[in-house]
């Protein structure tokens, strides 16, 4: 029943590490403590809870600018969800106050110092309260390296509301913090969770400091439609590395406590809302930043300590999806560091701030496995010898030679123009018979076919590093998808006998989750995100409410083009089906028109298929994969060699077995409406009039179907 609801009101497939135990904690009414890192999917862990009980849930945040994102969120997944919060108008408040005495809220999120209030206690009283869920719950300890005082005050919630469950959330990897946090929210014998702090998405790599600004710009060029944060010390260089992006033609703004604070959240909602793509930064930006696709953390300066460090790279690659963390070091960052830590007043505070700062010089300067440092100095040890996505695993992967394979890119990125992706270009080299390569008249290259014998993946890789090294280079085309181009150091390889030494090819690595980033049509992509922002903008939310970029990839990998397959995409649940879906759809089915493309079905892990009742179950299950995989109700009637009226029929017997049968792939919405009204005023039991009525513009199909859906619902 968990799995159901998880993909039905947020369409995944699958629980994360320790979602299921912690849902079950939760709804066994223990009090639970869960430490999990950023991007775990904490949040899932008292979401899915409040959609189970019949109360409410109660969320203790103290991101108050976040609430109504969140609330937008959940709200767009069709979980009954509100905020109280000082943004709110008293009569506002007095709105939602009336909605929790109805009962038509699960889920509700205040800030600490609201919840606390004399007035607001009485009132919860009267409610029917399932969960207190405290986020962020290390805010509570003087330990931490965010205490805020109003969480203080929380430490007579459980005095107050004896009976009442709490789940506390923090990703604080202190063990200090956890145990201060069980002691002052007074959790009775807790279920305990603890995660693993390893973000495996994240790529770290510290660079030594040579012309740090050039080295910026390289990095920034191949990813001009990604977002990310740069950090930096100071305010003036914040303000002066953002104008120099500016200047350069990068989508970048700034972010200080210097600046007035209007400017400042108004530059914080730009990123969020993909308005701008970089955000340069001193380290007073990022609490509650929940941003999902954050493709990169830069460091520009050296970090204070690896607290800090870790906590600033977790901002990246929430949603799973591989992600880069850089940082640029150089010994005067050291100096410059020591000299701050000497301003300190207090002797101890300046012992333990040296001390801090030696081990993250340490952590930049080990040939180590960047992961197994940082695991270590939380205390938890990694336990592969080798990472291989850190710079130092990566430096001792063996090079090859690969003067040839560069040559045939290089030449073939020439034949075509410098004016297709990599996708193209290796379709091309490996002679692929798409549509589109002999609309182009490149199957008469000299490069087509040339590189048949080597796999997609491999070309893809020796492109990356080749764009790394800097003898490819990508392009934007005019707010599209980005091309492949020369650069300088092409021509020396090309005519001048430069010799190329590019890593060895990897063994895949199985990552059933993560789409691996080459994998997916970056054309369709950039179509899907752009109707992505408009529908965002129309909303007023920001673009990954309408969905992440988890899901516009999976779709640009599988190419849905019906109902069903749609839903079979990762974060596409019930409510957000109904809502985008016929645009996404939209999109998708013109894309493939236009390229010949044919859909590809998603290998759902793991799904039971549900029991059927009665002798006919197995006609219909046949029925039912066929319509799954997204065939009309011709198709599979011609298909099956049934009739049409049998399909029907079996359609209407799937919904009343509680299959999750999508309707208005059958019956319009409009013509729902009308049905639904019709068959309240005149009862389900007889169809004769019910068909007098609505006239010849409906069939008895349509309105069973209908009916089916109203009876299956109610029991
Ligand atoms: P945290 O609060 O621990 O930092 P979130 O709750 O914000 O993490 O979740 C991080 C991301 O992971 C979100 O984008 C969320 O939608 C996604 N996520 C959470 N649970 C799952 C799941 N079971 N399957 C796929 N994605 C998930
Ligand atoms: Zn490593």
């Amino acid at each position: 029943m968990l799995t159901e609801k998880l993909k039905k009101y947020f369409g995944y497939s699958e629980f994360r590490p320790l979602q299921k135990e912690i849902v079950e904690a939760v709804l066994g009414k223990n009090d639970v403590f869960v430490v999990m890192p950023t991007g775990g999917g904490k949040s899932l862990c008292y979401q899915l809870p409040s959609i189970v009980n019949a109360g409410l849930t109660i969320v203790v945040s103290p991101l108050i600018a976040l609430m109504k994102d969140q609330v937008d969120s959940l709200r767009a997944m069709g979980i009954r969800s509100a905020f109280i919060n000082s943004t709110l108008h008293p009569g506002e408040i007095d709105q939602v106050k009336l909605e929790l005495q109805q009962g038509s809220i699960n889920l509700l999120y205040v800030a600490p110092e609201r919840l606390m209030m004399p007035a607001f206690l009485s009132f919860i009283q009267g409610l029917k309260i399932d969960l207190f869920a405290i986020d962020e719950a290390h805010c509570i300890s003087e330990w931490g390296h965010d205490f805020r005082p109003e969480y203080r005050q929380l430490t007579v919630l459980k005095a107050q509301f004896p009976k009442i469950p709490i789940i506390a959330l923090t990703a604080t990897a202190t063990p200090i913090v956890q145990d201060d946090i069980i002691k002052q929210l007074q959790l009775t014998y807790p279920v305990l969770f603890k995660s693993s702090f390893n973000r495996d998405n994240l790529f770290y790599r510290v660079i030594p400091k040579n012309n740090t600004y050039d080295q910026l710009l390289n990095y920034l060029q191949a990813r001009a439609n990604e977002s990310g944060i740069i950090y930096c010390q100071s305010r003036k260089s914040v303000d002066a590395l953002a104008e120099s992006l500016h200047i350069d033609g990068y989508s970048a703004l700034p972010y200080h406590a210097g600046m007035e604070k209007q400017q400042r959240s108004q530059n914080q909602e730009k990123f969020i809302r993909d308005d701008v793509k970089i955000i340069v930064a001193t380290i007073a930006f990022g609490m509650g930043i929940d941003k999902p696709n954050v493709r990169f953390v830069i460091h520009y300066d050296l970090p204070k300590n690896i607290e800090s460090y870790y906590q600033e790279t977790g901002r990246a690659g929430r949603d799973g999806l591989a992600s880069d963390c850089i940082l640029f070091y150089s010994y005067g960052d050291k100096i410059k560091q020591e000299y701050f830590i000497n301003e300190k007043e207090d002797v101890r505070d300046r012992q333990v701030a040296a001390e801090k700062l030696q081990q993250m010089i340490e952590f930049c300067e080990s040939p180590m496995c960047r992961r197994t440092v940082l695991l270590a100095y939380f205390g938890e040890t990694f336990t592969e010898p080798k990472c291989n996505t850190c710079d130092n695993c990566l430096r001792q992967r063996n090079v090859v030679d690969a003067t040839r394979e560069a040559q045939m890119i290089m030449s073939c990125v020439k034949r075509v123009g410098e004016r297709f992706g990599s996708n193209y270009v290796i379709d091309v080299l490996r002679g692929s018979k798409s549509e589109r390569i002999f609309q182009n008249g490149h199957q008469h290259l000299s490069t087509y076919r040339i590189g048949h014998e080597i796999g997609k993946n491999h070309w893809q890789a020796m492109i990356r590093e080749l764009t790394q090294l800097g003898y490819l280079k990508t392009e934007m085309q005019a707010g599209q998808y980005p091309v492949l181009q020369l650069t300088d150091k092409s021509a020396a390889v090309l005519f001048q006998g430069e010799k190329v030494f590019l890593s060895e090819p990897e063994k895949e690595k199985v990552k059933p989750v993560v789409i691996m980033d080459q994998d997916y049509d970056r054309e369709l992509f950039e179509r899907l995100r752009t109707l992505r922002k408009r529908i965002a903008d129309e909303e007023s939310v920001p673009p990954y409410v309408v969905f992440p970029d988890t899901t516009l990839k999976e779709m640009a990998t599988y190419y849905p083009s019906t109902w069903a397959g749609l839903r079979t995409i990762t974060g596409v649940g019930e409510a957000k089906l109904k809502r985008y879906g016929p645009r996404f759809l939209k999109v998708i089915v013109g894309f493939c028109q236009q390229f010949h493309i044919e859909p590809k079905t998603k290998i759902e892990p793991r799904r039971q298929p549900r029991k059927m009742r009665g002798p006919k179950a197995t006609t219909e299950q046949a029925t039912l994969a066929l319509l799954q995989q997204g065939m009309t109700i011709d198709d599979v009637a011609s298909k099956r060699g049934i009739t049409k009226t049998t399909i029907w029929g079996h359609i209407e017997q799937l919904i009343l077995a509680g299959e999750d049968i999508i309707i208005e792939r059958f019956v319009s919405l409009e013509k729902q409406h009308i049905i639904r009204k019709v068959l309240a005023e005149l009862g389900t039991d007889f169809l004769r009039p019910i068909k007098d009525r609505l006239g010849a513009g409906f069939s008895y199909e349509e309105i069973k179907l209908v009916r089916a859906k109203m009876v299956a619902d109610k029991g």
